[in-house]
């Protein structure tokens, strides 16, 4: 095979799922394609969490001699500190209505957290619009990416949507940030896959939130 698709092949293999045994997780970052009995799911690793999820079904019912697999959300950096979410939440309340974006980030060397606040290029109390990658140390990852609506109301806009489509992390909006209780939208973004679901339990006691 000519030495491009070779490349690509191997940097993003397919995998026939066996039916006799579970199949082996991927224990380096990357992805694959798993071919299983009831269709095709993409499994995503980070040094910081294993995704797998089914991502097309068959149209037609015939016999695939492969086995299951499960969907799977294995967070390898253990919880985020929810105090790291409470200084989001202050970083927005005090620049509320304007908008503020932060990323939470793993180190993977050492294990340690940290919140970094981010620039916008032109930032106000509509969308922002552009912002600067932080540096991240060696090690850094991307955890959950923050940032707040100022005194709109939280959720995904077409505009987080695009953002988001080709990352792996989790995606944090803080709504009507100057309330005590302000909205929240929380997901999980990788690669496409976007899944909302409720805000960690532990997030909520410091958020005082009206939990999404
Ligand atoms: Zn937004």
């Amino acid at each position: 095979m000519n030495a491009i698709d070779s490349l690509l092949q191997t940097s993003f293999p397919s995998v026939m799922v066996p039916m006799r045994e579970s199949v082996v997780a991927l224990d380096r970052p990357g992805e694959r394609l798993l071919i299983a009995a009831d269709g095709v799911y993409l499994e995503v690793v980070r040094s910081w969490i294993r995704v797998v999820r089914r991502i097309a079904k068959y149209d037609v019912a015939t016999a695939i001699p492969y086995g299951r697999v499960d969907a799977v959300t294995q967070q390898l950096c253990g919880p985020v500190p929810p105090q790291l979410i409470a200084e989001f939440r202050a970083m927005a309340r005090k620049d509320h209505p304007v908008e503020v974006m932060a990323w939470i980030v793993w180190n993977a060397l050492t294990g340690a957290f940290r919140i970094v606040q981010l620039t916008a290029r032109s930032q106000g109390s509509g969308h922002i619009e552009g912002y600067q990658r932080p540096d991240l140390a060696e090690g850094e990852h991307l955890v959950v990416d923050c940032h707040s609506h100022g005194a709109h109301e939280a959720y995904f806009s077409p505009t987080d949507n695009d953002d988001d489509v080709f990352d792996v992390k989790f995606a944090f909006v803080l709504g009507e940030c100057g309330s005590d209780r302000p909205s929240t939208a929380f997901r999980l973004c990788a690669k496409g896959i976007f899944e909302k679901s409720a805000v960690p339990l532990s997030w909520r006691s410091v958020l005082g939130a009206e939990v999404a």
